[in-house]
């Protein structure tokens, strides 16, 4: 979390202890408190206020997104709902549990750069698509989906269009009213914020209905007395951003590209996963030809390194990416890939050592595998 966000809550906690929803002093005190947080938000995206709900975070967001609209649907006839092939498992696993209640499926498939061609979603799309979901920024690749582009294809349909903009806030601007879309889910800790929290914005006018039921927070969307310091953390964030946003993304995008042209230039046998230009400026996902993705992650968690192989939740099991997969890459390149992501707080002399680092490591690892990796084709399989 950035200092700021981490006094904005300290300075809350034991202070703000009114429930937003009580008419008295200390709770009315409480609500202004969020509604400052809600208009941060809302000017981070573009948005009006009325339009951002609060939520648990990145997960919630889209489930509410999701489920919200397709049960708002129900009685539209329209029982198709599309994705694509490289959304977070919060989008692909409810569309999997939507599934086994009546609704039709489709994920559209990437390129091996990983991008969703607009093609290939105008031949998804039918008279009874409900609801196109597709993410602004990959969270394994950092590649930036067309979404206006893809927008006015599900639009030109009739259909409703979330985008899942975790990975994208904070990291390139962000503007609903450009994007075009009707629903749009960020994630607090993905800039800076407290984990746990989250939004999910709403266009005026949408049709959803809510997931939590119970009393009448968040205009009716979503029951539960709200995590006030958490949401005042988010807001924080979101004033950072607005504030400090492209200074610090310029600052990270050229530590990202000396920690990849480092790697690519000291290492042998290194490629790098998805489009190089048409993505976020904070991820490099590398392949390591001959090496097993998971020892290299724990050769560098030793030197306190810190690595993922696929998406942070799949790991600790050895699933091949869907990611990579979807990309066409076979089962080397999908088990041999590392992803480093940089922040602030990432600086140069930490980039130099992982530089530094790499080649050794690798090497141990090469010359003590037990088998040998054919090399990668890159073909499409
Ligand atoms: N979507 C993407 C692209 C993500 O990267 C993540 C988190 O890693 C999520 C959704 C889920 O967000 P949260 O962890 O806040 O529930």
């Amino acid at each position: 979390m950035a200092p700021a966000v981490i006094d904005a809550m300290s300075a809350v906690l034991g202070n703000l202890y009114g429930n937003p929803s009580s008419v008295h002093g200390y709770g009315q005190e409480a609500k202004t408190a969020i509604d400052i947080a809600r208009s941060g938000i809302a000017k981070l995206l573009g948005a009006e206020p009325t339009e951002i709900t609060f939520t648990s975070g990145g997960s919630e967001s889209i489930n509410l997104a999701i489920r919200g609209t397709a049960a708002a649907l129900t009685s539209s006839g329209r029982r198709h709902l599309v994705a694509s092939a490289i959304e977070h498992e919060a989008v692909h696993q409810t569309l999997k549990a939507l599934s086994k209640q009546g609704w039709s499926t489709t994920l559209v498939p990437v390129d091996k750069t990983g991008i969703v061609e607009p093609s290939r979603l105008a031949e998804a799309l039918t008279e009874e698509t409900g609801l196109v979901s597709i993410m602004h920024a990959n969270n394994e690749i950092g590649t930036i989906q067309p979404i206006p582009e893809l927008v006015e294809l599900a639009h030109s349909k009739g259909a409703i269009f979330h985008t899942d903009a975790v990975q994208s806030v904070g990291k390139i601007p962000v503007n609903v009213q450009d994007l075009g879309v009707d629903l749009l889910s960020i994630s607090g800790h993905k800039f800076n914020g407290p984990k746990g929290t989250g939004a999910l914005w709403i266009k005026r006018g949408s049709q959803l209905q809510s997931q939590i039921t119970g009393g009448r927070q968040e205009r009716n969307r979503r029951a539960g007395t709200e995590n006030v310091p958490a949401i005042i953390g988010l807001g924080a964030a979101a004033k950072l951003v607005l504030e400090t946003g492209q200074t610090t993304r310029t600052a990270i995008v050229a530590l990202r590209d000396r920690l990849e042209t480092g790697i690519l230039r000291e290492v042998s046998g290194t490629q790098r996963n998805g489009d190089q230009n048409r993505r976020v400026g904070n991820t490099s996902s590398i392949s390591f030809q001959g090496i097993e993705a998971e020892a290299l992650l724990i050769a560098l968690d030793l030197q306190n390194i810190a690595v993922s192989t696929g998406s942070a939740c799949s790991s600790g099991s050895l699933e091949p990416s869907h990611v990579l997969r979807a990309m066409g890459f076979g089962h080397h390149r999908t088990q041999n890939s590392i992803r480093f992501s940089l922040g602030l707080g990432t600086n140069v002399d930490e980039v130099d050592r992982v530089v530094a680092l790499l080649p050794g490591l690798v090497e141990q690892l090469r010359s003590t595998s037990n088998h040998t990796m054919p090399p990668e084709t890159g073909r499409r399989e």
